[in-house]
């Protein structure tokens, strides 16, 4: 099953994708990571840097090497998790494309919902105890305006595909599992 997993900054997603990968054994792809990963001392590290320690989004083409790169190990043969990947539309349609190629197509797209004033409060939370750099209130309201103009037409996109599936983050994170997993549940019967 290839899952798309969408879902403002706070909502959660790290946490349920982790979860999510564990008890239905789907690889987790978490582009943020990813990107993290590739801040170094090189021209392309640096270049990421720039744009991730400011909120920006990287660059489509970047993202998307980082993604083909990702899919072409063994272990993605039979499906995966995207966490925070496709975050823009060029990148949901590069995506079709990528899998159209393979014969393959996204399965699910699971959206948590949550509202702003909530998930401020939880990156503020979340920024004492780990210290990202992008987690000041600058940063904050920078990556929920760039969700909201960037990321939400990548779930039109999808719902016209009739592939979204919503869960309500504000509850707690066993209950946000609980329906994911009756989701995913019905899905695979
Ligand atoms: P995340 O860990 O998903 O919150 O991502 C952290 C940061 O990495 C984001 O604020 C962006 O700067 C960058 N990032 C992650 N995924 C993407 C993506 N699909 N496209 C562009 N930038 C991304």
């Amino acid at each position: 099953m290839r899952i798309v997993f969408i879902g403002p900054p706070g909502a959660g997603k790290g946490t349920q994708c982790k979860r999510i990968s564990d008890r239905f054994h789907l690889p987790h792809i978490s582009s943020g990571e990813m990107l993290r990963a590739g801040k170094d001392e090189t021209p392309l590290g640096r270049l990421i840097a720039s744009f991730i320690d400011n909120g920006h989004l990287a660059p489509d083409d970047v993202v998307m090497q980082f993604i083909v790169d990702r899919l072409g190990r063994d272990d993605c043969e039979n499906g995966y998790l995207f966490d925070g990947f496709p975050r823009t539309l060029n990148q949901a349609e590069m995506l079709d494309v990528l899998l159209a190629g393979r014969e393959q197509k996204v399965d699910l797209v699971l959206n948590l919902v949550a509202e702003e004033q909530v998930l401020i409060q939880r990156l503020l939370d979340r920024a004492k105890i780990e210290h990202r750099l992008d987690d000041t209130p600058e940063g904050i309201a920078e990556r929920l305006r760039i969700f909201r103009s960037r990321t939400e037409p990548v779930l039109g996109f999808y719902h016209r595909q009739g592939l979204v599936q919503d869960a309500d983050a504000l509850q707690g994170p066993d209950d946000v599992f609980a329906d994911i997993c009756a989701v995913l549940s019905a899905y695979e019967s």
